[in-house]
């Protein structure tokens, strides 16, 4: 069908054109239903070089929970980084298109029995923690396994901040590295997580010095740490410019370079913005509706499906097929729960019922979250 999209700057701002044009060109070539997410391999693969790049003694690994479909992960392999895993399903995933455990680390500070059990039992060698339960139940199924302590940072400008959730202060991971030793495990680093989508430069200066304070501390404590994991966190562009990734390396680097001794390995597991920005989330208008004084627009993507982080804050940009008129709406998803609502109050152009809406930025924490509520099924990835 020849759906017409009219590709303003805003758009090319966010995502290139090249990407926004092959995604047209498959709504064009293709009978399928939508939505689907279109996820552009070249983008992928262009994210992937670019990650570490600026940052010495990099190792990269995937956070797979960003997006987890089957042919993602298989992409992301063949371009030879590591994956971070947290469950026995991610890790399933990864056996099943011939991952090794030497490629896969755990920092999850609280495994499940069953995700632990497999991990042992599989020769993943790399967890992390936060607690002394911790310890003990590493001690059980990975006696000698190589552990770092999960310090809690500051996450201000972090759009979905995930600080409250895990980490420790300073003391405490001291603490903790000490009784991993003496438990008979081998703690070999700290690990932190400044927030997903952040785009303040300067948490990870303010999250290594702490590193660095618990790092001399571990040291006149008698143990000799080697491993500085940074966790993810890199943004993207949903509808704002962000610092790039070369900029927040070189930043990180020379952090790292005065604080950390030179043969310090450094691992990186960014998520978010591996995939994010080669998605494309195809979507299709199935109503229009004024309410009062507000003007409705549902489309078959909604929060339960696929756009979840948009009750978190996030806010996507949009290419709509239809006239040029711009309009105030409320945009919601398919189901009949008051939650699924994308966004309020947002400026689109008009479309036609059956016109398509393609939502840029979107292939991470989309269909990794998505359910199949209220009958709706969970839209298809498709690689392009
Ligand atoms: C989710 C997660 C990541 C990935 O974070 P992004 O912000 O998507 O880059 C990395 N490490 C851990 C431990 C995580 O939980």
């Amino acid at each position: 069908m020849n759906h017409r999209f009219r590709i303003t700057k805003d758009h090319t701002r966010i995502t290139p054109k090249s990407t926004i044009q092959k995604a047209i060109d498959f709504i064009r070539e293709t009978d399928l239903e939508p939505p689907f997410l279109l996820m552009d391999k070249a983008k992928v693969r262009q994210k992937v070089h670019a990650i570490g790049k600026n940052i010495r003694n990099a190792e990269v690994y995937y956070a797979v929970k960003a997006n987890p479909d089957i042919e993602v992960l298989k992409l992301i392999n063949s371009l030879g980084i590591g994956f971070e895993i947290a469950s026995e399903g991610e890790m399933s995933v990864l056996e099943s298109i011939g991952v090794t455990s030497d490629r896969m680390i755990t920092s999850n500070p609280i495994k499940t029995f069953r995700f632990l059990r497999m991990a042992a039992e599989s020769g993943v060698d790399y967890f992390s923690y936060d607690s002394a339960a911790e310890v003990d139940k590493m001690r059980e199924y990975t006696p000698g396994a190589h552990v770092y302590v999960r310090l809690t940072v500051p996450n201000e400008g972090s759009e979905w901040p995930l600080s409250k959730k895990f980490g420790v202060e300073v003391d405490e991971a001291e603490e903790l590295l000490l009784l991993a030793k003496k438990k008979g495990l081998n703690p070999v680093g700290i690990t932190f997580h400044v927030g997903s989508q952040c785009t303040n430069m300067y948490n990870w200066n303010s999250a290594l010095d702490k590193a660095k304070d618990l790092w001399d501390r571990a040291d006149r404590a008698g143990i000799k740490l080697s491993l500085l994991n940074i966790g993810g966190g890199y943004p993207i562009r949903y509808t704002k410019d962000v610092v790039g990734i070369p900029a927040i390396e070189k930043n990180i680097n020379r952090a790292i370079y005065q604080k950390f001794p030179k043969k310090t390995r450094i691992f990186i597991e960014p998520g978010r913005s591996v995939v994010a920005d080669a998605g494309i989330f195809v979507s299709k208008v199935s109503g229009k509706t004024s309410r009062g004084d507000e003007k409705w627009l549902s489309i078959d993507v909604g929060v339960f499906n696929g756009l979840m982080e948009s009750i978190g804050g996030i806010k996507y940009s949009y290419v709509v097929e239809g006239s040029r008129e711009i309009k105030k709406w409320t945009l919601a998803g398919p189901s009949c729960d008051s939650f699924d609502v994308i966004e309020k109050n947002i400026l689109l152009p008009e479309p036609a019922i059956g016109n398509y809406v393609l939502i840029l930025s979107s292939g991470a924490y989309t269909i990794s979250y998505a359910s199949e509520f209220n009958g709706f099924s969970i839209p298809k990835t498709i690689l392009i």
